[in-house]
């Protein structure tokens, strides 16, 4: 029996389950504001082009606008001047979109304080815990934030949404074999990050520089087990792209402790 065909028959037989991990994409998705002055991503929104009517009796479809940047979504390397020599979104090889996964969970500090930030000895006592971190695979750090993304002023929460220490980002840009960091929030960054004393978004400035992804706005990492989860990105291949949004999906086995 072939690997694939024992992954069909576990999807058949519910024992591999398909989590989704991507925010529903709407004209009420939240996006990232930035300081006055700067550009300003676009929000979705939809144009619709027929409808079963005068414009197209058979079919129904829509345009859409949006940022590279909008919803859930993959960082590139060139997404930050730190990677502007690294790869576009259509450039990153499509089995670097898919590895394995560990979820640290963060949602109680989260929680207890908005503007948490995750340091090295919080990963080390968290590996001291799970084991190490996945070669080639995705750091997923869950906060609960996901919770806040029917309300986008709770979700943005007026700047203050956890992240990552530079020390910490980066640690896992140099010293891991990360593909990259998922997150809950609207960016890989903190609310805050802009402030941080030594590098300002450090998880943009040192990941992206060091050739790895980011994936923002994800859903669902309380469904997945601890580790044992695998994740498959897929962005739009945008020449050019800093970005795209992505459809993101975990495949778990139901005896690895998720919740499927
Ligand atoms: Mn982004």
């Amino acid at each position: 029996m072939s690997t694939l065909a024992d992954l069909i028959l576990g999807l058949a037989a519910e024992t591999i389950a398909a989590i989704d991990l991507t925010a529903p994409l709407s004209e009420s998705t939240p996006i990232i504001a930035l300081p006055a002055g700067h550009g300003q991503p676009w929000p979705f929104s939809r144009e619709m082009i027929s409808h079963y009517d005068a414009a197209g009796p058979t079919a129904y479809w829509n345009n859409i606008r949006l940022s590279e940047h909008t919803g859930t979504h993959f960082d590139a390397p060139v997404h930050w001047v730190s990677g502007r020599d690294g790869l576009d979104v259509s450039q990153v090889p499509p089995g670097r979109l898919i590895g394995p996964a560990v979820v640290l969970d963060f949602s109680a500090e989260s929680a207890a304080d908005p503007d948490f930030l995750l340091s090295r000895e919080h990963i080390q006592r968290w590996q001291d815990e799970h084991g190490p971190l996945p070669e080639g695979g995705w750091l997923l750090y869950r906060t609960g934030w996901d919770a806040r993304g029917g309300d986008p002023a709770a979700f943005l929460n007026g700047g203050h949404t956890p992240g990552i220490e530079p020390d910490c980002a980066q640690w896992l840009a140099g010293k891991t074999s990360l593909l990259g960091v998922g997150v809950e929030t609207v960016g890989t960054d903190a609310g805050q990050a802009a402030t941080l004393a030594g590098q300002p978004f450090p998880c943009h400035w040192h990941l992206q520089g060091a050739g790895r992804f980011g994936l923002t706005q994800l859903r669902n990492l309380g469904r997945l087990p601890v580790r044992g989860a695998v994740v498959i990105a897929s962005p739009l291949p945008i020449i050019g792209g800093s970005g795209s949004p992505a459809r993101v999906i975990a495949l778990i086995e139901r005896s690895a402790g998720g919740v499927a």
